[in-house]
């Protein structure tokens, strides 16, 4: 199986060059060829296999071509080694969390199989490699920790100065060995340009071996298809349908979603949830694609307007809007009204949602009878600490991994929005 560019289906390169490069020449993304549909017997067995087991079998079968078994079981043991549980509210809607890893949002499940497979594709190479990753919060903290420590690879991570959480922000900042916060004097977009004109930079090409490690990656959302079935696993024994509600922004996990169902698993439809950053709901309602400047929202990791995956939605059903709407259904609130779900969701279930799984929640207010809904939980609470406070007026506990954080201090390079400053920074150290 090779990886073909959304952008020309004759494009074809492997998937160490596929994760290496990120993007494809043609601005692209890369695709599996062929998406396999597993045995059925595997999901009718479901119940039988671990997370792990279920991770293995998922990924061995799209790129059991290029990783041997013993070496995919080891990177699936060091990337996946924490649970998605599902907590029902009630028996027809439950909360699939996401959040039980190191950075306690979603992005660890991509980032932690993203650098154990850059770790395996790099050895034996002598040149170290250099990722360089723009944040608006999520992103860096779970980068940061999945790289952490990896030999032969450094990170370096571009944050906007005042724009990311403080809880966030130690994420990225307190670490260090091989990973370097550079806290910018700009927007997230100046970062993420900074980024992009690196790697267009000759000279930092010479001195770096540089890579991405941005959400488009195809290693970043070949493990999020893995929860899917982990999670239809957790709620076969009600016999319902199963619905998926996607809170998304850059639509990195609806995207697997939709590959595992066409992996054979039977999930009846999907909801794509978003705040007013509304561009896909509006799609899918208009057959029209506009994408329109991002606005600030309570559930700021899905201030997208451009979302870069939407592009895999196409590709996946051959750009047939009729075929995607289908399977797709459109859901936005804005920021009262995910308050409102917040407050719902603990009155009614006593359960504490984060912004961004609160419009997941809500969007399935209206399900059918026999259908049973999912909505992912891709962030503790705990992350949006003022946010959740203050709506709901009472105190949240703060985990452990990231109350300790706050003792820690942080070490950031400061720098001004131009690239001239990045760049003399990049060739002196
Ligand atoms: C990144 C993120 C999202 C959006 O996910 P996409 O895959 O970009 O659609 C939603 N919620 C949280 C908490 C996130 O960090």
């Amino acid at each position: 199986m090779q990886l073909y560019s959304t952008n020309n289906k004759n494009l074809k390169v492997s998937l160490k060059d596929a994760v290496m490069q990120s993007l494809a020449p043609d601005k692209g993304l890369y695709m599996p060829e062929v998406i396999p549909v597993l045995p059925s017997g595997f999901i009718a067995d479901l119940d039988a296999f671990t997370f792990q087991e279920i991770a293995y079998e998922v990924s061995h079968a799209l790129i059991g071509d290029y990783i041997s078994s013993v070496d995919l079981r080891r990177i699936i043991d060091e990337a996946i080694n924490f649970d998605a549980p599902v907590t029902m509210l009630n028996d027809q809607i439950g909360a699939l969390e996401l959040w039980h890893g190191p950075s306690l949002a979603f992005k660890d499940f991509g980032a932690r199989f993203m650098a154990a497979l850059m770790s395996y594709f790099i050895q034996g190479e002598n040149k170290k490699l250099t990722i360089l990753v723009a944040t608006s919060g999520d992103t860096g903290g779970a980068v940061a920790s999945g790289f952490y420590k990896i030999p032969g690879i450094e990170v370096i991570i571009l944050y906007p100065s005042g724009k990311v959480s403080d809880l966030q922000e130690k994420q990225l900042t307190t670490l260090g060995e091989n990973i370097t916060a550079l806290e910018i004097k700009g927007t997230f977009d100046d970062c993420q340009s900074m980024v992009k004109e690196a790697f267009l930079d000759a000279g930092l090409n010479q001195k770096y071996h540089l890579s991405s490690a941005n959400s488009i990656n195809i290693s970043r959302l070949i493990p999020q298809s893995f929860y899917y079935f982990e999670a239809w696993k957790q709620v076969r024994k009600f016999g319902k349908d199963v619905v998926f509600s996607v809170p998304s922004g850059n639509f990195g996990n609806l995207t697997a979603g939709l590959m595992a169902r066409k992996m054979g698993l039977p999930v009846k439809r999907f909801i794509a949830a978003t705040n007013i950053n509304k561009i896909v709901p509006d799609y899918l309602q208009s057959g029209v694609y506009k994408p329109k400047p991002s606005v600030s929202t309570i559930s700021n990791a899905m201030d997208v307007g451009n979302p870069s995956n939407f592009t895999r939605i196409l590709d996946l059903y051959n750009q047939d809007h009729a075929a995607i709407t289908k399977d797709i259904e459109g859901f936005y609130l804005d920021d009262n009204g995910t308050r409102d779900a917040m407050k719902d969701a603990y009155k009614r279930y006593g359960y504490i949602c984060d912004p961004h799984g609160a419009i997941g929640y809500q969007s399935l207010c209206h399900i059918g009878q026999n259908e049973l809904g999912l909505f992912l939980e891709t962030a503790h609470p705990a992350k949006f600490l003022d946010t959740v406070q203050e709506t709901l007026g009472m105190h949240i506990t703060v985990p452990e991994a990231l109350a300790s954080l706050a003792n820690k201090s942080k070490k950031a390079v400061m720098m001004r929005s131009d690239y001239k400053d990045f760049q003399d920074y990049m060739m002196q150290r």
